[in-house]
């Protein structure tokens, strides 16, 4: 079975590339290396897939690429290429979002209308929930993005559902809460956290710190989209949390038993866009995608520190 995973060179692109080989799938990895995070990063990570017998690698942008061609012979797409993160969403960035999150699925999903696809699995996000009143949020909950990352995440997750409802296309959204783990992106919190602990350096946070998120491990994610290959339903949502909603408050006691070190957190205003809780109900992927996130949140952030030492220190 042939996969094809856009994003591949990023944080869960290729974590899911590595996963797929693994299990003996062809896969063809999409990624034009946008300038948000320093590519050698991204280099890294796919660096490893490409000298894999069953990879194959285009370096293109979704929006450029021939993709009645791409998607010849492909059985599941899984569409994680975005323009990533709420702070830097605002201004005149909003054309990158616009143009990497919304227009490049929409070219991907009128190609899978006359593609021989079996399953279009869309990276959605919590943000789509955005100032939703509703804890935990189920996938009926209002939706009310709160930033304009946000709202270009909400946007793709409806078109995947006109293609669906209209043409067909075998679409499913997997709503992501904070993903964390080894490769997480460098404007993500923990990654910020541990890089300013090992250089014994201030926290800076933003707000008062009471805000809670959601935590999931990579590995979970992964298992969710894994287990969608076969079980997910076209026309469906689902939220994929971790089970470690946790105050950030209380992130850093966490953190300093890891790396053996004090923190010093200093606090900002609250950033425009940021809100102030997430908290994923899984029921409906407990039901339908056997999901059951396994990892812990002192273990998987232990694994990320391991990594951060890796990428900068040795
Ligand atoms: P990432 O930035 O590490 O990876 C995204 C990749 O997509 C990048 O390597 C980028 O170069 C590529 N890309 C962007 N636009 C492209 C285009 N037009 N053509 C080809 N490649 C393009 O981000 P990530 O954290 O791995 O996120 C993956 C997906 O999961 C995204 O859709 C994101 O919105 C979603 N998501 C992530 C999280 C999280 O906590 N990391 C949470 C919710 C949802």
């Amino acid at each position: 079975m042939k996969c094809l995973v856009t994003g591949a060179a990023g944080f869960i692109g290729s974590h899911l590339c590595r996963r797929l080989l693994e299990q003996d799938y062809d896969v063809l990895g999409v990624d034009m290396f946008t300038d948000f995070y320093p590519k050698w990063i991204k280099e890294r990570n796919i660096e490893p897939l490409k000298k894999e017998k069953n990879f194959e690698f285009i370096q293109k942008d979704i929006n450029e690429l021939d993709l009645k061609d791409t998607l010849k012979n492909i059985d599941t797409v899984f569409h994680h290429a975005a323009q990533a993160g709420v702070r830097t969403s605002w201004g005149e960035n909003f054309s990158v979002y616009s143009k990497n999150n919304i227009e490049a699925t929409q070219h991907l999903l009128e190609a899978s209308r006359n593609s021989d696809i079996t399953k279009f699995i869309y990276a959605s996000s919590s943000s789509v929930y955005g100032l939703c009143p509703e804890l935990p949020m189920v996938e009926t909950s209002p939706l009310l993005p709160f930033s304009p990352y946000g709202v270009t995440k909400l946007a793709a997750e409806q078109l995947c559902m006109l293609y669906h409802k209209n043409y067909g296309v075998p679409a499913v959204s997997l709503r992501f809460f904070t993903v964390y783990g080894p490769g997480q992106r460098p404007d993500m919190a923990f990654h910020k956290f541990f890089k300013s602990i090992a250089e014994d350096k201030e926290i800076s946070i933003f707000g008062d710190g009471n805000q809670t998120r959601d935590f999931t491990y990579i590995d979970d994610i992964i298992d969710a989209n894994f287990a969608c290959i076969g079980k997910g339903k076209p026309g469906e949502i689902y939220n994929i949390g971790g089970g470690n909603r946790k105050n950030l408050n209380d992130i850093f006691p966490i953190l300093e038993e890891i790396c053996g070190k004090r923190t010093k957190v200093t606090k900002h205003a609250v950033q425009k866009g940021d809100v102030p809780h997430t908290f994923a109900s899984i029921e409906k992927a407990r039901k339908d995608l056997d999901y059951s996130p396994h990892a812990q949140l002192q273990d998987g952030l232990k694994d990320e520190w391991t990594w951060i030492q890796k990428l900068y220190y040795s």
